[in-house]
């Protein structure tokens, strides 16, 4: 069986930046082959068994030279499989994806190129310095800063590059920046030219200092700008003002403890990206099905006795459903029962096992579903099924019951304390780099503050989010002060707080 090889740029960092044809071949690939520069986060895509090779070309234990990436590439591709080489930014800008091309085809091995978004493009978008404008710069040129440090055998030739017309994108330059800029100055380049670095473009961290040409080493040393960073030069360097809109996000830059199991983290982490911050995953407590317990299985044998089920939370639905299919069981057990479901993320949560909710109350909590769902129908005498968490709160019980339903209330998991960096985390807190901590459920904030001090987070200046009163409650029997609260409570609807909050 022959292999095959592609060679997929992973985009200049943020983890969504990469080509759909990208991220499907890492979700197929049989073996991936990672540089440093591609996020880490991608391959959270790949396949459980897929074989993960990292291979930093750094100096060091533990780095691998060209020749020996080289190596396992072909190696790989000859043994049948399907590799993916990953590379930072886009595959062939100095990333000698030629050499590797090259020997993949003397191997006889099928290969594809996948290009990605370059950091110079990147860099440039996210930060408001456009590389073209046809105002002041009509061409481009990318330069390897590599190369600089008075190689005999460089092709940089400083004379055309001192007096090109347009932008200069240095990669790779942070340490040649001397070189570079002196070279320039030396050549006929005007010292007043303005100059740019970004580092870590497209990132939470990502940084831009700005300089003229003669003030740009200082300013980078002064700043400590540190890689990966791009070097631009030119009059599109200045930079359009207003137009340095990532950066402007109110969350950009903000560092965000999210606080719930795993994936519920993983789901948030993602939504912070999405708005410029920077997310912090501290995992409090892990989801614990119960329905292997003889009551979830005498419930499902006697589910068709039941008027309506209600389902509060997302967890629950794929619980359920999880659950029923190991039966070999689908949505059809619900045929005749009507649905409702705590908060609109729940409802779509079972529309995507081809249920849609009979009722979706327009509130958060459970109190609140009870009162309308019975102005909503009629629930007296009804047999009303609570289908959800061990420690949801007895409220909905309480106000069905004076309802005159007839409640069962069945517990389809809970949520089993987890122990985390906590020592870490308040070493963070203390020295201010942590801007807030949010709380989605009571359980969140229980799962933290029995392995954190809440007076560690009441002294420093980190602030505290909150999904809603429920949470706020909890948080309050902690003591610890709260910030902000959810209007809506959702995850977004805390994110939204959250930067309402930042707002100027
Ligand atoms: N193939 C990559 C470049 C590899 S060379 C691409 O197309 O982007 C590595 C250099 O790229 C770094 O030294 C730095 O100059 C630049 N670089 C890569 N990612 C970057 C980022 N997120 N922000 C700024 N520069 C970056």
């Amino acid at each position: 069986m022959k292999g095959m090889a592609y060679l997929v740029g992973a985009g200049p960092g943020r983890v969504d930046l990469i080509t759909l044809r990208g991220a499907e071949l890492i979700k197929i690939a049989d073996c991936i082959i990672v540089d440093k520069l591609a996020n880490p986060a991608l391959l959270e895509l790949a396949r459980k068994d897929a074989e993960i090779i990292r291979v930093p070309k750094r100096i060091g234990p533990g780095s691998f030279t060209q020749d020996q990436i080289n190596q396992i590439l072909v190696e790989k591709a000859l043994a049948g499989k399907t590799v993916v080489r990953l590379k930072g930014g886009d595959p062939c800008i100095f990333g000698r994806c030629t050499e590797e091309a090259i020997l993949l085809n003397e191997a006889g091995v099928d290969f594809e190129i996948v290009p990605g978004i370059t950091a110079a493009i990147a860099a440039s978008e996210y930060t408001g310095i456009m590389l073209t404008d046809r105002r002041y710069s009509s061409q481009v040129a990318f330069i390897t800063g590599h190369e600089a440090e008075g190689k005999e055998d460089s092709n940089i030739d400083w004379n055309v590059l001192a007096h090109f017309p347009g932008t200069l994108v240095f990669y790779m330059g942070i340490g040649t920046l001397p070189t570079i800029s002196e070279q320039l100055m030396a050549n006929g380049m005007s010292a007043e030219t303005p100059a740019a670095l970004v580092a870590n473009a497209t990132l939470p961290t990502q940084r831009v200092v700005r300089a003229p040409l003669s003030g740009i080493v200082e300013t980078c040393r002064r700043e400590q700008i540190e890689p990966p960073a791009l070097i631009i030069v030119g009059p599109a360097a200045q930079g359009e003002a207003g137009l340095n809109w990532f950066m402007r996000k109110p969350l950009f830059g903000r560092s965000i403890v999210v606080t719930r199991d795993a994936d519920g983290n993983a789901e948030m982490a993602q939504k912070i990206l999405a708005r410029g911050g920077r997310p912090v995953e501290f995992t409090t407590m892990t989801i614990q099905p119960w329905t292997d317990r003889t009551e979830f299985l005498q419930v499902l044998a006697e589910l068709t006795d039941h008027d309506w089920v209600i389902f509060t939370s997302p967890n629950g639905v794929t619980i359920f459903f999880d659950a029923i299919g190991r039966f070999g069981k689908d949505a059809r057990v619900f045929a005749s029962i009507r649905l409702a479901t705590l908060g609109t993320k729940t409802a779509e949560c079972l529309a995507r096992y081809g249920i849609k909710a009979d009722f979706v109350p327009t509130v958060f909590t459970g109190r609140d579903l009870g009162l309308q769902l019975m102005s909503f129908a009629d629930l007296r005498d009804k047999k009303v099924l609570l289908l959800r968490s061990e420690l949801a709160s007895d409220e909905l019980v309480e106000v069905l019951q004076q309802g005159q339903a007839q409640v069962r209330d069945v517990s389809l998991y809970t949520a089993v304390p987890q122990r985390g960096d906590a020592a870490g985390l308040e070493e963070q807190i203390r020295q201010g780099r942590i801007h807030w901590l949010t709380f989605a459920s009571p359980s969140s904030v229980r799962g933290l503050f029995e392995q954190l001090r809440p007076d560690a987070v009441n002294a420093g200046t980190s602030r505290v989010a909150s999904i809603g009163p429920v949470t706020s409650r909890e948080l309050a029997q902690f003591g610890v002060r709260i910030d902000v609260e959810a209007t809506e409570h959702t995850i977004d609807g805390m994110l939204d707080a959250i930067e309402n909050a930042e707002r100027p």
